[in-house]
């Protein structure tokens, strides 16, 4: 067992990194009488990541920061600094279930956009259950580490677990996927927050609006898992589906030029990300992606170029201050 602070009590500081994901495919249920739906979701974890620092410190109890070393502006940032924040949470419950834990400070570096349909958040929940799991030797199994994670949201186990995978139920009931080839994306992050909870909700409305009642999602289309493991960009770039697009789309009318300006500039295929408003632009390799970003950019257009699959949170280092 590890121990929770470095010799003569000195204060020892765990990093983590996790990464954000992109949604390839995601089906979407009719909303369910407990108020979720059920997806039937394959995710990608890509090469832009978060990092969360957690410090013990002595006493007890969890406080939050965002670091300047964020590539988000920081002070723009509508992000909760007090228990209602990710990683917090997911630090508060690793505290519950670990003997005599001490206080920890935890440094967020952002760089997956908030509330972008990224799982962000989710990543930093991630990140901080594994820091403060190395941070006070709490000595979960995977298995275990995988149940907490469940519990602080259904995007949480997919942050651990990294590469690519099938997600079921509300997502958090993952299988992996083999995905052994890279992929190659252009990142285009919007400068507003979609909430989740409301992009679900306009999807529900224009369904009811056009009489369309859908099937519960059961599983995934099989070509995707194929393209995905034979590494066939241009195979999975007529396979990628999000039922969420239109939604966020429908609230926001000019994700579209991002959309349309992606399918005559050379990109294989673009779609919004998860709940968005983040868009992924799926690129032939890496050279094109990096065109593509320079050109947005350009434009003035903020991109980013990224790949996956990558793994999912893990130890950067664990250093006795
Ligand atoms: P989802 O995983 O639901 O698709 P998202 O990727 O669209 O979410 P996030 O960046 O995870 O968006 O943030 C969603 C909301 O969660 C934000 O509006 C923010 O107020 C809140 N939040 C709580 N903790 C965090 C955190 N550590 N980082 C970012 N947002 C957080």
């Amino acid at each position: 067992m590890r121990t929770p602070s470095g010799p003569g009590g000195r204060p020892r500081s765990v990093r983590v990194r996790a990464p954000g994901k992109v949604n390839v495919s995601l089906q979407v249920g009719p909303l369910r009488p407990d108020g979720y739906h059920s997806v039937a979701s394959v995710y990608l974890a890509v090469s832009l990541f978060e990092e969360v620092t957690a410090t013990s410190t002595p006493g007890t109890g969890v406080t939050v920061s965002l670091s300047p070393a964020s590539t988000l502006d920081v002070d723009a940032l509508e992000i909760p600094l007090d228990e209602r924040n990710l990683a917090v949470k997911a630090a508060r419950l690793m505290a519950e279930m670990t003997e005599d834990p001490t206080g920890v400070h935890l440094t967020i570096t952002k760089r997956v956009p908030v509330a972008g349909g990224m799982g962000g958040g989710s990543a930093d929940a991630a990140a901080a259950l594994l820091a403060c799991d190395a941070l006070w030797g709490s000595g979960l199994s995977k298995e275990e580490l995988a149940h907490v994670a469940a519990e602080l949201g259904a995007d949480v186990p997919f942050a651990l677990l990294g590469g690519a995978a099938v997600g079921l139920g509300v997502g958090d009931q993952l299988s992996p996927a083999l995905a052994t080839s890279r992929f190659d994306w252009v990142l285009v992050p919007a400068d507003f927050g979609l909430s989740t909870p409301r992009v679900f909700a306009e999807l529900d409305r224009l369904r009811d609006e056009e009489g369309i009642a859908v099937p519960e999602p059961i599983d995934v289309e099989p070509a995707i898992l194929a393209a995905l493991r034979t590494g066939d960009a241009g195979g999975l770039s007529h396979l990628l589906v999000n039922d969420l697009q239109r939604a966020a789309i429908g609230l926001a009318p000019q994700l579209r030029d991002t959309l349309g300006w992606a399918d005559s500039h050379g990109a294989l295929a673009s779609i919004v990300s998860g709940s968005g408003p983040t868009i992924a632009l799926l690129a032939p390799d890496a050279a094109s992606a990096e065109d593509l970003a320079a050109e947005l950019a350009h434009r003035g257009v903020e991109a980013v170029a990224v790949h996956g699959p990558v793994p999912g949170a893990r130890i950067v280092s664990d250093t006795v201050l």
